[in-house]
């Protein structure tokens, strides 16, 4: 057991997030989920979320974070298409500079009100996209600052920082649902649930990390 019993994992419904849930439910005594809506554009995602969480039996909270949409134009935020290859030297339009920053700053607000001083949140440095707010550097920082802001001893925590996508799906099963993260997540960009829609950028990886991933299971 961590240190301090309780949790709030950032929560979207989706692989990483999912897997997360489900990780501190196995590290922290009592959990909660934050999940944010900022111009999505599928609402489908909080409902897979709020399903998840559900069956998980733990506190599902919605923050309405629609002020990021405000600020920049990005594909996940507005209608424009979002590139279905990462640009050469920049980040692929699905970024949208400042999230993450934002979204534990509004967690670390909302975790302290229940009396919560750990965080859990699915970014990953291992794999993909390599969005500056995903590095590790990048938490560290923000873990030090948010302690520094509110005066308090928040420990952000990141069980898939240096997982690749097939070593999440172990994690998963090793977590005893896998069969949950497979069937009733959703990562598409496209709003295509489980395995989806089979081409988008989000689709292709899960889709490379579960097949190399069932070759080693299957063995
Ligand atoms: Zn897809």
């Amino acid at each position: 057991m961590l240190k301090n019993d309780s949790a709030l994992v950032l929560f979207s419904g989706g692989q990483d997030s999912t897997t997360c849930l489900f990780w501190a439910l196995k590290n922290f005594k009592k959990v909660r989920t934050l999940c944010f809506t900022y111009g999505q554009r599928h609402s489908k995602e909080v409902e897979v979320a709020q399903s998840i969480a559900q069956q998980a039996g733990v506190p599902f909270q919605l923050l309405d974070a629609s002020i990021i949409s405000h600020l920049s134009v990005n594909s996940l935020t507005s209608d424009i298409r979002m590139d279905e290859e990462q640009p050469e030297g920049s980040y692929p339009n699905t970024f949208v500079p400042g999230r993450n920053l934002l979204f534990l700053t509004f967690a670390a607000v909302i975790a302290r009100s229940h009396g919560i001083y750990n965080i859990v949140t699915g970014v990953s440095e291992a794999d993909y996209s390599g969005y500056p707010d995903c590095r590790d550097t990048f938490i560290l920082s923000a873990n030090t600052s948010i302690n520094l802001a509110m005066d308090e001893q928040f420990k952000i925590h990141t069980p898939l920082m240096w997982l690749n996508k097939a070593e999440e799906w172990a994690l998963a099963d090793e977590l005893g649902v896998f069969d949950i993260v497979r069937t009733q997540t959703l990562t598409c960009y496209n709003g295509v649930l489980a395995d989806g829609c089979g081409h988008c950028p989000a689709c292709k990886l899960r889709k490379q990390g579960l097949d190399s991933y069932l070759k080693i299971r299957n063995k």
